[in-house]
């Protein structure tokens, strides 16, 4: 039987903002939000672990809207945190509802009837990729080229090793057009700039880039800031100017190849 997690008045676990904007780039955050629909009664969790990093990309929605003011580019942002459902893995991979996020236990998580797993992708993760893959759809009908930008933010210091870097750029099958902006980014005053760490895109811990990059041949490259770079507005502004000047850099490179 089908259960209803999100009552009418709670918001959409997505938002669309600027479709007609007229950039080539295409904006995702899918960990721009931390809200957890009432009916889960906060997982379980004490209010602070649901402020931290293991709920959301702490900065990222700042940075998504502020670059596509910049760019004029679509941007779309999920609004419920990740231990709901992780809008970028496959909900057939076990970690998608986790049980434990780095090292707290989350509860309302433990033991999930199927019923209540097919609830989470039905109300959060699939209208969150059905409204990319239709805005894609949509832009591909009108002839409009997309690049795919999939925007995250990673924690300084996780199970207690410090990251060096101030940001990562992500890709797998097709590096074309993260490897020109790793090279810009790295050629940045005072940056330390990670190639495919702390993390690297697959088909099992990823799921935007191969679905929405990969299989529909688009040029796309996944971003990561170090979240105490972006956690206030100031931090969110430079970066989002950052990347409007070196996202069209990075592009006008991937063309020459
Ligand atoms: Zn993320």
């Amino acid at each position: 039987m089908a259960e209803t997690l999100l009552d009418p008045d709670e918001p959409s676990p997505v938002t669309l903002d600027n479709e007609a904007g007229g950039s080539i780039f295409f904006l995702t955050c899918d960990h721009a939000g931390r809200a957890i629909p009432r009916r889960l009664d906060r997982l379980g969790l004490p209010d602070h672990e649901t402020r931290r990093h293991i709920a959301w990309d702490i900065g990222i929605g700042g940075v998504g809207r502020r670059l596509s003011q910049l760019l004029d580019a679509a941007v779309i942002l999920q609004t419920y945190s990740r231990l709901v459902i992780d809008c970028n893995r496959d909900p057939k991979v076990p970690s998608s509802i986790p049980e434990i996020s780095e090292t707290t236990e989350i509860p309302g998580n433990l033991g999930l009837t199927k019923t209540a797993r097919t609830a989470r992708v039905n109300a959060i993760f699939r209208p969150y990729h059905d409204t990319i893959a239709a805005a894609l759809d949509r832009r591909a009908a009108a002839d409009r080229a997309s690049v795919l930008v999939a925007l995250h933010s990673f924690t300084p210091v996780f199970k207690g090793v410090s990251r060096p870097w101030h940001a990562a750029v992500l890709y797998n099958r097709d590096p074309r057009l993260a490897h020109p902006l790793f090279e810009l980014l790295s050629a940045e005053d005072g940056l330390v700039v990670a190639d495919n760490e702390p993390y690297r895109v697959t088909d099992l811990t990823d799921y935007t880039v191969p679905v929405h990059g990969e299989r529909r041949s688009l040029p796309h490259v996944e971003i990561e800031i170090r979240q105490d770079q972006i956690t206030e507005p100031v931090g969110q502004a430079i970066w989002a100017e950052r990347l409007a000047r070196l996202l069209p850099a990075a592009y006008r490179e991937f063309l020459r190849q």
